[in-house]
């Protein structure tokens, strides 16, 4: 016998007030984890997460206990770091003063090939690509027009697995979101072994899954309220057993439902989630 998790029911209460129809609780022999009470809808709760391996976690929370108090960043960058945590531990004692400078210069983007060009041609920022590209960062990028929930709190480094792509797109996030869920495949098989007409997986994201994915919704950017990088556009690639799917990141007022058609935005009540 299965009992309810916190964020299940965090996740029914969100589904029923958006949807205005009760769940029961249905995961007592390890199936669904929801149905409504006439047996149409069936609901699985799914979290996508960790985005940093934990080796390098684990010595980035080294590097972040001491932190790089005297440099003052302009702004958020995003940091593609090495998937070994080995040159992890100063992280932010050498990445955010290399960085610093860069702000200084009025440089946005580093990139690791470019920036080893420079410095064989002993351009004027060598010293300062050489401790990134020491540090072991493929790319690194300013984050552009946002802030943050409380004014006070400083800008950050983001560190994240070189993915390649930007940041901030939602069409890219539930692409690379549906990618994730491809992995979790005891998902659709719960849900299409529940015989329901409509399949509901119902995804959290939190403060570990990847920036890619992740960050469309983070209410601590304005990207998560910038139109441009608004609701997505593009059908998601799901499993055919699954016919809905609610993207719903931890303490934020937004998210997604996809109805098997369209998109539709999430206005989610922050005690629906506590
Ligand atoms: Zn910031």
């Amino acid at each position: 016998m299965n009992s309810e998790r916190h964020d299940e029911k965090q996740a029914k209460r969100i589904f029923e007030k958006s949807m205005s129809v009760q769940l029961e609780h249905a995961d007592k022999f390890g199936g669904v984890d929801y149905r409504s009470v006439d047996g149409r809808i069936a609901v699985e709760v799914t979290r996508v997460t960790e985005g940093i391996n934990r080796s390098s976690r684990y010595a980035l929370r080294k590097s972040r206990a001491i932190g790089a108090p005297e440099s003052i960043l302009a702004t958020c960058w995003k940091v593609s770091v090495p998937e070994t945590g080995q040159r992890l531990d100063r992280f932010y004692q050498n990445v955010q003063p290399a960085i610093v400078e860069l702000e200084q210069a009025g440089v946005k983007f580093f990139d690791r090939h470019r920036a080893a060009t420079h410095v064989r041609q002993q351009g004027p920022l060598s010293s300062v690509y050489e401790v990134l590209v020491l540090a072991g960062i493929t790319r690194a990028s300013a984050m552009p027009r946002h802030n943050h929930k409380r004014d006070l709190e400083p800008h950050r480094l983001i560190p994240a697995h070189d993915s390649g792509g930007l940041v901030g797109d939602s069409d890219r996030a539930v692409t690379l979101l549906a990618a994730a869920l491809q992995k979790k495949a005891d998902n659709p098989k719960k849900l299409g072994e529940s015989g329901a007409e409509q399949r509901h997986l119902f995804v959290w994201l939190d403060g570990d899954t990847p920036d890619d994915i992740g960050l469309p919704l983070d209410r601590n950017h304005a990207s998560s309220t910038n139109e441009e990088l608004g609701i997505p556009s593009k059908a998601p690639a799901l499993d055919p057993r699954i016919t809905h799917l609610w993207v719903v990141r931890e303490g934020a007022t937004r998210g997604w439902l996809w109805d098997g058609t369209m998109w539709h935005n999430l206005q989610i009540e922050l005690d629906a989630q506590f």
